[in-house]
């Protein structure tokens, strides 16, 4: 079985400004600097990605942003590229359910967005997840296996791919998926990666994520197949996530 880091990785969405945003990586980092074995990464609001970049430059947390484009430049007004991020992250949030729900975003265009980063050297953070309809219909395995394998068509840049499970039902709700149905999900994605690339299936993480806290980490964290926590409303608290990255890994 390959060994897998476990992640922690806290999208901060559309909250706090620059100030409050530099603020919050430096008590993150004062809390848990002395905590190993577990990839550390902060996504704020590409406004501040610049300036928290600069300030946790060489130490242990990296940092993501929340969306890429898929084109190289041009005529794409409020749009950012991978040039542009190339050098300040090293991951991207890619398909996260409210940009499907809310911008539109298709599996075809995620994959886009998917590739475009790997090629970049900028490993994506894949979101796919099912709603409470779907959950509720009995098919939400079939669902999941679908749209991943739609958001990785034409994907090969398999040592950067991080996948996040993340059912929409549960984001922001205060209702995490248990352990059980989260660890059967989990499962579902990785077969999904070792029907189009059987020597990744093992070593790709595979996240969960919708209202984790330190509450619920430990007994999802323990699931064989969870290699960690694609993080909301938890990431924007300190001492929430500090405990989170302290239980995925080691001090
Ligand atoms: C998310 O938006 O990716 C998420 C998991 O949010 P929350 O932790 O707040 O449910």
């Amino acid at each position: 079985m390959a060994e897998r880091t476990p992640v922690i990785a806290g999208n901060w969405k559309m909250n706090t400004d620059v100030e409050s945003g530099l603020k919050l990586v430096k008590k993150i980092f004062e809390f848990s600097e002395g905590v190993s074995g577990v990839d550390k990464i902060v996504c704020p609001p590409s406004i501040a990605i610049t300036s928290i970049a600069q300030t946790l430059a060489g130490t242990s947390i990296q940092v993501g942003a929340q969306n890429v484009s898929a084109n190289d430049d041009g005529a794409f007004t409020g749009e950012l590229s991978t040039s542009m991020l190339r050098g300040l992250v090293s991951h991207v949030i890619v398909g996260h359910s409210e940009r499907r729900a809310m911008f539109g975003e298709t599996s075809d265009q995620v994959a886009a967005k998917a590739i475009k980063a790997a090629d970049a050297g900028i490993s994506p953070i894949l979101c796919i997840g099912e709603d409470l309809a779907v959950r509720k219909s009995g098919k939400a395995a079939e669902y999941v296996a679908n749209q991943l394998e739609e958001s990785l068509t034409g994907y090969s840049n398999w040592d950067s791919l991080i996948v996040a499970y993340e059912p929409v039902w549960a984001i922001g709700t205060g209702e995490a998926a248990t352990s059980e149905q989260a660890q059967e999900m989990t499962v579902v994605c990785r077969e999904v990666v070792r029907k189009l690339a059987p020597a990744a299936a093992d070593s790709v993480r595979v996240l969960y994520g919708g209202s984790v806290n330190s509450g619920n980490v430990a007994e999802l964290l323990a699931q064989p197949d969870i290699d960690g926590a694609l993080v909301g409303g938890a990431s924007l608290k300190v001492d929430e996530f500090s405990k989170l990255i302290a239980a995925a890994g080691s001090s």
